[in-house]
């Protein structure tokens, strides 16, 4: 147990175990937990997850479980904010360690907040990722369309490797394959990079404005008839996506009025 942590297991009834941990650049990491066992969720959900402060007290942040609600372990994608409060302690966890989380989960980036269609778009930039490494492990999400299209932005090529590699094993897991009965063939991954140079550059709302994104991937552009989305960036790009959306004549949606398309925030601030 390292120091870092601070959680002392005993004390805390919300206490999960630290399985592994994975550093994928120094701003951002991945990490599994156990998972308690009461805990249902629905792919895409968040909770609250945290560490004991100095004091005593519980420093929780809302965290999009990254996993999918039938795996054994609870996975999360976390940013390291240098003077954060929570990230700049918990990137230090380390397997064997404990960290609290809240078994409450909650959240508009699930299936049920969406009338049926024929294509879903997942549109994320950052961690914003981290509910869609969700779904896509989701068998649903392959019986439900038939088209899933991720796309992930970020600054540098090194911040879209968690995605990357996660599709890769989306596409070659034996179980999801078995349990989709080939869906996963379905899913199409469009990463995009804003500043390093890459294949594909530029602001996923520039490249739909521009009709770059629909010409790549041989689409006549979205219909409220056939086409959904979720969407998952800072406030500023979920506003800016909304706006292209509802221009395709697209609704947004809630879990007690499903419609054409759901957002959530990344991160507040
Ligand atoms: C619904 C929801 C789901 C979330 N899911 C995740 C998740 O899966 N993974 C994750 O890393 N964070 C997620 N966050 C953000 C998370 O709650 C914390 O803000 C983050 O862990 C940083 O905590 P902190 O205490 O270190 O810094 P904070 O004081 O919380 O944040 C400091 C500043 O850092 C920036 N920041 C915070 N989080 C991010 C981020 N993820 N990406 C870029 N900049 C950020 C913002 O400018 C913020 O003002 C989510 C937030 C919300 C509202």
């Amino acid at each position: 147990m390292t120091t870092a942590t601070a959680a002392k297991p005993k004390a805390l009834p919300d206490a999960q175990t630290v399985l592994s941990v994975k550093h994928w650049t120094d701003q951002l990491f991945s990490f599994r937990v156990s998972r308690p066992a009461s805990l249902r969720f629905r792919s895409g959900e968040f909770v609250m997850i945290g560490l004991l402060k100095e004091d005593g007290k519980p420093l929780l942040r809302a965290y999009s479980i990254a996993s999918p609600a039938w795996d054994d372990e609870l996975e999360f994608y976390s940013i390291k904010v240098e003077d954060g409060p929570l990230t700049s302690r918990l990137q230090h966890i380390e397997p064997g360690d404990q960290i609290i989380l809240r078994p409450k989960p909650v959240g508009t980036l699930v299936h049920d907040a969406l009338l049926p269609g024929k294509r879903l778009w997942f549109f994320s930039t950052g961690t914003g990722i981290a509910p869609f490494a969700s779904l896509i492990r989701e068998p649903q999400t392959y019986e439900d369309y038939d088209q899933v299209i991720l796309t992930h932005t970020c600054r540098d090529v090194a911040d879209l490797e968690y995605g990357r590699q996660l599709v890769e094993e989306v596409k070659s897991d034996e179980m999801l394959r078995e349990l989709t009965e080939g869906g996963v063939d379905k899913l199409v991954y469009y990463p995009t990079t804003t500043r390093e140079q890459s294949p594909k550059m530029g602001r996923i709302t520039d490249l739909l404005k521009s009709g770059d994104l629909f010409d790549d991937l041989g689409i006549e552009g979205m219909s409220p008839d056939t086409d959904r989305a979720m969407v998952c960036g800072s406030l500023g790009l979920n506003n800016d996506i909304k706006e292209i959306l509802e221009g395709y004549g697209l609704r947004e949606g809630a879990n007690s009025e499903p419609a054409e398309y759901v957002v959530e925030k990344a991160f507040v601030g």
